[in-house]
């Protein structure tokens, strides 16, 4: 959990940075243009010695800006383990009331009974905070955030995590496009539109998928529902305690 913490933190941190790097690189091929312009028009070798030197810096920035856009878009193999989606979202209560605010009611329902499921612990707990995160920015004056983990009425083989707010909803158009990556409504800096591309990637690749439904003042819903499996719960999370010798 404190894992999945520090993953948003960063993931906070390099949406920053994409948020930013399209100014961030307009100013330094300003730099460069008319470091070129003086360049053009100065005789004086030392000072053109400074302007590429200036130039030089200019373009190594940009390369490193890249770099680390380029680090961000690069997917790490997934590490799956079976579990009990239920188990593991119970797991996350404190972190999850750790990540919204004092006026945010958290409530967590796990209908049993819940056949495994083979994911990425990881990326199901970061796309649990992408969308409780979400929900706490959908609710500045505070509500209610509930999460009911079941499985599918219709088809025992999928369980579904359902995460609702009471917040400020959105409309269809903003609806249709929320799991793009970078599409965000907040402001600059607060946003980076890849919160849910996350949770889409995540549910795509665990060979799920995530819905959204929604009504503009009225809160939202999102439904990530992923595939069982009949593999046995891994040990470490199934860690029953060995059965006591029988009397005689
Ligand atoms: P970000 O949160 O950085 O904007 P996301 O991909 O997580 O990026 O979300 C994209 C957009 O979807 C948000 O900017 C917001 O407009 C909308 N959105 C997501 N979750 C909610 C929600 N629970 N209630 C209202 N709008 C939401």
């Amino acid at each position: 959990a404190e894992e999945a913490l520090r993953q948003s933190q960063k993931l906070e941190a390099v949406g920053r940075l994409t948020g930013g790097v399209a100014h961030d690189f307009n100013n330094l091929l300003m730099v460069v243009s008319s470091a070129a312009d003086m360049l053009q028009r100065s005789d004086d070798p030392k000072r053109r010695e400074a302007l590429i030197a200036g130039m030089r810096q200019a373009v190594e920035r940009g390369s490193g800006l890249t770099r680390q856009l380029l680090a961000f878009s690069r997917r790490k193999p997934l590490k799956s383990a079976v579990v009990d989606v239920g188990e593991q979202v119970e797991r996350m209560r404190i972190l999850l009331e750790r990540s919204l605010r004092e006026d945010i009611r958290v409530s967590i329902d796990v209908q049993r009974p819940l056949r495994p499921v083979e994911l990425d612990v990881g990326e199901l707990e970061l796309a649990l905070l992408n969308l409780a995160v979400n929900a706490r920015d959908a609710m500045p004056d505070g509500g209610e955030l509930t999460i009911t983990v079941f499985s599918e009425p219709t088809n025992d083989e999928r369980i579904c995590i359902r995460v609702a707010d009471t917040g400020v909803g959105m409309s269809p158009a903003v609806q249709s496009r929320v799991f793009e990556p970078f599409f965000t409504t907040k402001e600059v800096g607060r946003g980076t539109g890849l919160g849910l591309s996350q949770v889409y990637g995540f549910a795509r690749s665990s060979g799920g998928d995530v819905t959204v439904q929604s009504e503009e003042g009225r809160g939202a819903v999102f439904t990530l529902c992923l595939p069982t499996t009949d593999k046995a719960l891994a040990a470490e999370v199934s860690a029953a305690p060995p059965a006591a010798p029988r009397a005689r």
